[in-house]
């Protein structure tokens, strides 16, 4: 049913078979949220205009509507959206958390979602907000798992269920969840309640929620990062192996008067100039949008929310297939210090990352200080320890070779020593400033450690150029030092 078809970091470009739907999407994508009374942009134009292949509705707003609960049993959903692709549903799981009670089940929700036509239904999760105890954690997390065992043995044909992770702040919860939700099969999982976390810009906790939740899930589990519309950090959700995300923020938004950029949010008020090349702001000024009557004014905004989200969400796939997604992430990374904490945080897990991460792609960029944590450093590190030295003297130099020794390697941050057979190998390749930073001279000191330590037999010196002291220092002492910026001249 899900099947990915390249990865970079633990981020994946893949295909979501919809049986119901008689569709297959192609992953990382974004389903457009509908409300049925408020279509600000119509299914039929997300297909047609923007390419959308799934979006998502709420079923519980549709069970409890007079105008259309009758036409949505009597027509199907796709019918009555005008809409060919896949149709996902959501349960009420939103209100339950919003109002504390709302008058169905799971059982009840799900063959009325079933009824309807949904292509992927939702049973009733219990999310648990952040900032909630552990204690409610584990008990809302038992109504989930409740709800979602009544969903496994619901007969669903061939609609495609959903199995929300939660566990609220607690990462070893949010992994056992994940666990006993796979355990269940069930097809697709969302990791729920991390909307508030995203509100407030606590882009490192939702780093930690996600790589908690894939821990506990199998490679081919089809992830959905619940709530998540904001283009600015699809590249970062992505990095982590999220493979849906879904936009309520493009129209809620567009109400109030706020557009969507990949650095973040402004509003139209605060704009001179519109930076961006989609349809919309090609063809008008802030000015000009903002000098429109209410309903204008919102389409033109949702329309451009829209493109820019779909422009991201391409760009993040083109960037997975050319293996330079985490270039991507660094970049977006620096347009608020969150993000570089959630960047930071995803580097964190570059062991994890490691596992999925190809070993040949596109030239490594060493674009900033993080790029010395990614995942190719470590898998670097690693096999530095595997290789055995033939050579009673070693030089590992950033200069050139020398006669004194009896074996010369490259010496290149943030990777460290570099055995001449590799050197034309990725990531060994990599293009690096000629201004070295402090944290890529460290890592490669840690290579370079790593080296001399599974040889205890060989001499080792190195050969740096001007290299901070905070670099040489964790060298061990045997490690000789030559400071090649003093040679010269
Ligand atoms: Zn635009």
């Amino acid at each position: 049913m899900f099947e990915a078809r390249t990865y970079d970091a633990a981020g994946r470009v893949g295909e979501l078979t919809v049986p119901r739907a008689g569709v297959t999407v192609e992953t990382p994508a974004l389903l457009p949220v509908i409300n049925p009374h408020l279509q600000t942009i119509s299914p039929a134009e997300l297909e047609q205009e923007f390419g959308a292949e799934i979006l998502i509705t709420n079923a519980y707003i549709l069970y409890g509507s007079d105008e259309y609960r009758e036409q949505a049993l009597a027509e199907g959903l796709h019918d009555l959206y005008g809409f060919s692709g896949a149709i996902m549903t959501d349960s009420g799981s939103f209100q339950l958390a919003e109002y504390g009670n709302i008058d169905v089940d799971t059982a009840e929700i799900l063959q009325f979602q079933a009824d309807i036509g949904s292509d992927i239904a939702t049973p009733v999760d219990v999310p648990t907000p952040p900032n909630a105890g552990r204690d409610q954690a584990e008990r809302d997390l038992e109504t989930t798992q409740a709800a979602l065992e009544t969903a496994a043995d619901f007969d669903a044909g061939e609609m495609l269920i959903n199995a929300p992770v939660q566990g609220g702040a607690y990462p070893d919860l949010r992994e056992r969840a994940a666990r006993d939700a796979y355990a269940t099969g069930l097809d697709i999982y969302p990791v729920g309640a991390v909307v508030p976390l995203l509100n407030d810009y606590r882009y490192a906790e939702m780093v930690e929620a996600v790589a908690a939740a894939k821990r506990g899930l199998g490679a081919d589990a089809p992830v959905h990062l619940f709530g998540a519309g904001h283009p600015m950090m699809f590249a970062l959700a992505a990095a982590l192996g999220c493979d849906l995300f879904d936009s309520a923020a493009y129209a809620l938004y567009a109400r109030d008067d706020r557009y969507l950029t990949v650095r973040g949010t402004e509003h139209l008020g605060d704009l001179h100039y519109f930076p961006c090349s989609c349809p919309v702001c090609t063809a008008h000024t802030p000015d000009d949008v903002a000098a429109r009557d209410e309903p204008d004014r919102e389409d033109l905004l949702a329309r451009h929310n829209l493109h820019v989200t779909y422009a991201e969400l391409r760009r993040v796939k083109q960037a997975i297939r050319r293996g330079n997604l985490l270039e991507l992430v660094d970049e977006r990374a620096r347009s608020h210090p969150a993000m570089t904490d959630g960047y930071r945080t995803l580097l964190d897990h570059a062991d994890w990352l490691e596992q999925s991460d190809p070993t040949n792609k596109d030239t490594f960029l060493q674009v900033s200080a993080e790029s010395a944590r990614r995942p190719e450093v470590h898998r670097h590190h690693e096999r530095l320890t595997r290789l055995t030295v033939d050579a009673d003297t070693v030089l590992v130099t950033e200069g050139g070779n020398n006669d004194r020794f009896v074996a010369t390697w490259g010496l290149k941050p943030p990777f460290g020593p570099v055995p001449r057979a590799l050197a034309k190998t990725y990531p060994l390749t990599a293009e690096i400033p000629e201004r070295r930073s402090r944290a890529a001279c460290e890592a490669a000191a840690d290579g370079v450690a790593r080296l001399a330590t599974a040889n205890p037999e060989t001499e080792f010196t190195i050969g740096h150029f001007d290299w901070p002291a905070s670099a040489l220092a964790r060298l061990p002492e045997t490690v000789a030092r030559i400071d090649l910026s003093e040679e010269e001249g």
